[in-house]
């Protein structure tokens, strides 16, 4: 029901779904895909490094620009080498001087941010997808932040298409200026996340669904520019509610317990009071408590630095309207 109210208010809607009006957008042009934001996460490193090689710079209307967003880590098959990249996206951090002291993704963030966008402007390319790899058992994910109508009819599309893998969406629920990762720099964007997939690993069944996700998301395009009505509908999307660290001992702060077998691996099922979510290493069980959540990034390796065993989502349903592409 949010995006109805957002629709009424942005677009001049009105009235329930079936009613609404088909809603127009300029033509999505520029499409930008990334890979090795985090230079251990290979999926997007190989498929940018592939299609630079294949020299894939246009497909019907719509011109690709491909980028290595992050070198050093991915020579490094580091996440990052002196600060989280995909963190450094804000608009206080692209508008902060850069200094002698400014770590080197802070650096990169500034060169991405003139080469793709700069965020929030007309010059920004129409379409930032950026390609990342979890070790969670999450399948092939779509994550975003707004309501962006764009970005749900390609999620559908997506979905439509893809049925030998779950295809699901996060949405975060953090204003554009606060949106910290490198999609944001795009009119439109979201992150493919996509696994169980170790870091440093290449895995054929994981890069493939990256390879799916990427052709059908120029497809779509193509669809789009060239004078297609997309239906409007509803997607399931998981907004995100909280994040849960390990047990830790109080002395020292180390964990005290891994992921209970339980919930390892079973990432998006339903989390209910009482459910098992850690086996301490004296072998008790702690359980969820509150109410019923989903959990998502379930042991993902990266955010052990972070504090955060898993995340909690919401479930809800977001309703969409028909868009059809702007003629001048
Ligand atoms: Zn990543």
């Amino acid at each position: 029901m949010a995006a109805i109210e957002e629709g009424k208010v942005s677009d001049g809607l009105a009235g329930p779904l079936d009613q609404m009006e088909c809603v127009s957008f300029p033509p999505v042009n520029r499409f930008a895909i990334c890979g090795g934001t985090h230079g251990n996460e290979t999926s997007g490193v190989y498929m940018v490094r592939e299609m630079q090689k294949q020299k894939i710079e246009k497909v019907g209307s719509v011109s690709i620009t491909t980028v290595l967003s992050n070198p050093r880590a991915v020579d490094a098959c580091k996440r990052y080498t002196e600060t989280d990249l995909n963190r450094c996206f804000t608009d206080a951090l692209l508008s902060a001087p850069i200094t002698d002291s400014t770590p080197y993704e802070l650096r990169r963030a500034h060169e991405l941010n003139a080469q793709l966008g700069p965020k929030g402007s007309e010059e920004a390319v129409d379409l930032l997808c950026d390609l990342h790899n979890t070790t969670a058992n999450m399948g092939l994910c779509l994550i975003f932040y707004s309501l962006d109508w764009i970005t749900l009819h390609i999620y559908k599309y997506i979905q439509s298409k893809i049925t030998s893998v779950p295809v699901r969406a996060i949405q975060l629920d953090i204003a554009p200026s606060e949106a910290y990762s490198l999609e944001a720099v795009g009119k439109h964007g979201f992150a493919f996340e996509v696994g169980p997939q170790p870091n440093g690993v290449l895995r054929a069944d994981i890069f493939n669904m990256v390879k799916e996700g990427v052709d059908l998301t120029i497809e779509w395009l193509q669809q789009f520019n060239s004078g297609s009505t997309f239906e409007g509908g509803e997607v399931e999307a998981f907004t995100f509610a909280k994040s849960v660290d390990y047990p830790r001992d109080p002395a020292t702060s180390e964990i005290a317990a891994a992921i209970h077998p339980q919930l390892q691996d079973n990432d998006f099922k339903l989390l209910r009071p009482g459910d098992p979510i850690f086996l301490s290493f004296s072998g008790e069980t702690v359980k969820h408590e509150g109410e019923e959540l989903y959990p998502f990034f379930v042991n993902e390796c990266a955010y052990y630095e972070k504090k955060t065993a898993f995340h909690l989502a919401r479930k809800s349903t977001l309703t969409f309207p028909s868009i059809r592409v702007k003629k001048d």
